[in-house]
C-alpha cells in the first residue's frame, strides 16, 4: 500500500513545498519507513542522472553574459535554500521569475543577490531568536519565498493564516501611510508555525513576524548589518518587524500595528 503522503514527499524532494510543509514532511519521514525509502530511491535516481549527464563548461565570457542577462531579467541564479540534510546536497537550481516579483516595483534582482550574499556571511547575533528571524527574513527575499498568499486585502490574508499557521495576527493595509500590504506567509519560528505579514515600503520589504508568546521576555530591539529588528507584544502574541528600511520608518509601521492591535482588543 502506498503512503498517503508519498505525493507530498515527492513535491518536497523537488523543492516545491513551503518551509512549514517541508518541516512537516521531514517529521513524517522520520516515522514512515516507506517515505524514507522513497526519498532514498529518488536521491539514487537523481545521483545516477547526474553521473550519466554530459557536462560542458561555459567560458568565463559566456557565464558573464548569461549572469548579466539574468540580472536584467530580474531573476538571479540562486541555490535552493530549502535543501535539507535528508536530501543531501543538490545542484544549484534556477527558478523562473516568480509572478510576485513584478509586484515588487523597485525591489529587483540586486536586492535578492545582496540577500543571498548576506545569508552566506550572516554572523550569529548572539540570540537564537534573532538568528532565526534574520535567517527567515533573508530567506524570504529569495525568489518564490516571500509570499504564500498574495493580497492587499486583509480580509483575504487574515483567514488564510487561520488555516496555515498557529496564530491570528493583526493585518491591515497601510498604503496611505506608505506601507502597502503585499500578502502573508507561513514560517517556522520558535518551534511553531508563525504568521508573517509582508509589507512593501518604497523599495524595501518589511516582514512582520508573529508567534504565540510564552511569557519569556522579548529581546531588545537591535540593528545589525543594516537590518533592524523591532519587537513588541500585543495581546497574547509576540511580534517582530524586520527590514533594511530606515529604522524610523519601521517604527512608524510598528506604531500603526500596535494601535490597530489595541483597537481590535477594544482598548
Ligand atoms: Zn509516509
Amino acid at each position: 500500500m502506498r503512503c498517503a503522503e508519498s505525493l507530498r514527499v515527492q513535491a518536497y524532494f523537488d523543492g516545491e513545498v513551503d518551509a512549514v510543509s517541508a518541516v512537516e514532511i521531514e517529521r513524517h519521514a522520520e516515522h514512515c519507513g516507506e517515505c524514507r525509502t522513497l526519498l532514498k530511491d529518488l536521491e539514487q535516481v537523481r545521483a545516477a542522472l547526474r553521473r550519466s549527464a554530459a557536462y560542458a563548461h561555459a567560458s568565463p565570457a559566456l557565464r558573464t553574459s548569461i549572469s548579466r542577462a539574468l540580472d536584467q531579467d530580474g531573476a538571479a541564479p540562486v541555490q535552493d535554500m530549502r535543501e535539507r540534510d535528508i536530501r543531501g546536497p543538490a545542484a544549484p537550481t534556477r527558478r523562473i521569475r516568480p509572478f510576485w516579483l513584478g509586484a515588487l516595483a523597485g525591489v529587483g534582482a540586486s536586492a535578492v543577490a545582496v540577500a543571498c550574499a548576506f545569508l552566506l556571511v550572516l554572523p550569529r547575533l548572539g540570540n537564537p531568536l534573532i538568528d532565526e528571524l534574520a535567517s527567515a527574513h533573508v530567506r524570504s527575499l529569495m525568489p518564490a519565498h516571500l509570499i504564500d498568499v498574495v493580497s492587499t486585502d486583509r480580509h483575504t490574508v487574515k483567514p488564510w493564516f487561520a488555516g496555515h499557521t498557529d496564530v491570528s495576527p493583526v493585518v491591515a493595509d497601510f498604503e496611505p501611510q506608505g506601507f502597502r500590504l503585499m500578502g502573508g506567509r507561513a514560517d517556522y519560528l520558535d518551534r511553531q508555525r508563525s504568521a508573517v505579514v509582508v509589507y512593501q515600503h518604497g523599495a524595501h520589504v518589511i516582514n512582520v513576524f508573529s508567534w504565540a508568546g510564552d511569557g519569556r521576555g522579548l529581546p531588545a530591539d537591535v540593528s545589525r548589518n543594516g537590518y533592524h529588528f523591532v519587537f513588541w507584544k500585543s495581546g497574547n502574541l509576540d511580534y517582530c518587524a524586520v527590514s533594511d528600511t530606515a529604522r524610523d520608518e519601521l517604527l512608524s509601521l510598528v506604531r500603526l500595528l500596535q494601535d490597530l492591535g489595541a483597537r481590535d482588543r477594544g482598548e
